[in-house]
């Protein structure tokens, strides 16, 4: 058992919460520093979370309840001007007891993972503590605060996008770009029933010219109403002038409501130039900054702690080598994916060139007819984890699929240690983690054996005499045999 100093998670949002949860999971103890007083549950950025981020928070406990108040749409309708394009209900499939994405408020999300960490010892939490330096030295790092200098075995930088003093840490720049283009985001509590499980989508309604308006459900009848606005926007004068009021009316009509929350946010495409350096890694926004359509932020910042926590807490224990000086390869390729995808997803909805906004048009308007001419809409692809390298083998890199032996779900069980799938007799290495073994349900192949790591990702597909080796190749140490763990 790791008996060292604690891990310094900087930044206490909801990646750096996450990060310290799975590291005490790990029995790894973290210190989360955060500039600010306390938590302010003010607005809400993120409102949609994917199953597979719902899987990670459930490995610490949280994602019932995060899943539980969420709510799930299943239908995602898209307009344009009148014209109701075309609809896309959403069925559910695999063995998961989560559905395929939840919106709520982030918020709430953090509330919920204050209290998971409010019952884990491990986890130390300190305010109004700013980061003012990060350090490298021979032995680790030294994290120098405005209370004081901490040292420490390794520095996730969760500090969001005003994180220099990471970036700095690891040598990076925050390459990209930042948008002039003005949206106006506001949640009002609303009685819509017929929109309780609807998202809309309006490319260029009467009620907003040549713009687009999206519009999601949240919990407690709360409706996101995200609305593109013209650059001289001003909130403080829509807001006096009654312009605020009018726009909702022309959503909502007559029906009584309450604006809960309104902002004006521009977006940002943005990654740095590297993830970590040495034993400092950035996660969240602190690494990434990318378009909110698509919710690609938040879920993407989440598989960053995943994987920042597990190959830390492998290094601590003993358990491997190199683990965390690949986390930048993995971690900035999932990035710089997310970064392609909701590029062009932006370059639809807000084309930047004259030939851009006449091929928008141009594509809205066959599609009112042409259903062929729907596909080339883009309104946002919805976050999915990444698939990690280009092996042969489609599995390889690849999250697991979302399969059940007994009634337990593969991907849980892999998230204990590493998770081995074979029908043959295997040997399996002395490495002190958790190593089930479970029966090969995902490949045809019987003589098939994968290995998983702990992200829930396939780290190979080998044969029994292959296993050691490509555990060794995962971890980085020596396989010696010894005999298999139960699954479960
Ligand atoms: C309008 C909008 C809608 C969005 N919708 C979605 C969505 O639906 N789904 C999704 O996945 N994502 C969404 N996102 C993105 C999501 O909100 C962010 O990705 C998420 O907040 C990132 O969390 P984080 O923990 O990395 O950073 P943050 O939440 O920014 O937290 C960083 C923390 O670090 C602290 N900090 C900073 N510097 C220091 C320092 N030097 N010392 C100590 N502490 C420091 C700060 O005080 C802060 O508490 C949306 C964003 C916007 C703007």
């Amino acid at each position: 058992m790791y008996g060292g100093p604690p891990v310094v998670v900087v930044g206490n949002g909801p990646v750096g919460q996450t990060t310290a949860l799975l590291l005490a999971r790990w029995e790894i103890p973290t210190l989360v520093v955060d500039a600010h007083e306390r938590r302010e549950v003010v607005g809400s950025r993120s409102i949609c979370q994917q199953r597979e981020t719902l899987d990670i928070w459930d490995s610490v406990g949280a994602g019932k309840a995060i899943a539980d108040e969420g709510v799930t749409w299943r239908v995602a309708r898209t307009y344009f001007r009148e014209h109701e394009l075309f609809h896309v209900e959403f069925s559910d499939s695999g063995t998961s007891p989560f559905p395929p994405w939840v919106n709520i408020g982030q918020a709430r999300v953090e509330q919920l993972l204050d209290e998971r960490i409010a019952a884990a010892p491990l986890v130390d939490v300190r305010w109004d503590t700013r980061v003012t330096a990060i350090r490298q030295t021979d032995h680790g790092v030294d994290v120098e605060t405005t209370r004081g200098t901490v040292e420490t075995p390794y520095v996730v930088a969760c500090a969001g996008a005003h994180g220099e003093v990471a970036r700095e840490a690891v040598g990076a720049t925050f390459d990209g770009r930042s948008f002039d283009d003005l949206f106006l985001i506001c949640d009002i509590r609303c009685d819509l029933p017929d929109r309780e499980l609807e998202r809309r989508f309006h490319f260029d309604p009467e009620w907003n010219p040549g713009r687009q308006v999206l519009m999601h459900p949240c919990p407690d009848s709360t409706y996101r109403i995200d609305w593109q606005v013209p650059p001289d926007f001003d909130l403080d004068q829509e807001q006096r002038d009654g312009g605020l009021e009018r726009r909702i009316r022309r959503i909502v009509g007559d029906r009584d409501h309450e604006v809960v929350w309104c902002t004006v946010y521009r977006f940002h495409s943005r990654c740095a130039t590297t993830m970590g350096r040495g034993r400092v890694l950035l996660a969240g926004d602190c690494a990434h900054l990318v378009a909110p359509f698509g919710a690609r932020g938040l879920n993407s910042g989440v598989a960053d702690a995943e994987a920042a926590a597990w190959r830390i807490a492998f290094e601590l224990h003993g358990w491997g080598s190199d683990l965390v000086a690949a986390y930048d390869a993995e971690r900035r390729a999932a990035a710089l994916d997310n970064l392609a995808i909701t590029t062009r997803t932006m370059d639809f909805l807000v084309p930047q060139t004259d030939a851009g906004w006449a091929r928008r048009r141009d594509v809205l308007e066959r599609a009112v007819t042409d259903p062929g001419a729907r596909a080339e809409i883009d309104s946002g692809r919805l976050y999915a984890p990444f698939r990690y390298g280009d092996a042969a083998h489609p599995a390889v890199g690849a999250i697991l699929p979302d399969l059940a032996v007994d009634g337990r779900r593969l991907r849980e069980a892999a998230r204990r240690g590493l998770l081995v799938l074979s029908d043959r007799p295997v040997d399996l290495p002395d490495i002190g983690c958790r190593v089930g073994v479970a029966p090969q349900v995902a490949a045809d192949d019987p003589d098939e054996v994968w290995l998983v790591r702990p992200d829930a990702h396939v780290a190979a597909v080998t044969t029994a005499e292959g296993l050691p080796g490509a555990i060794r190749d995962l971890l980085g140490r020596p396989a010696r045999p010894t005999p298999p763990a139960q699954f479960g």
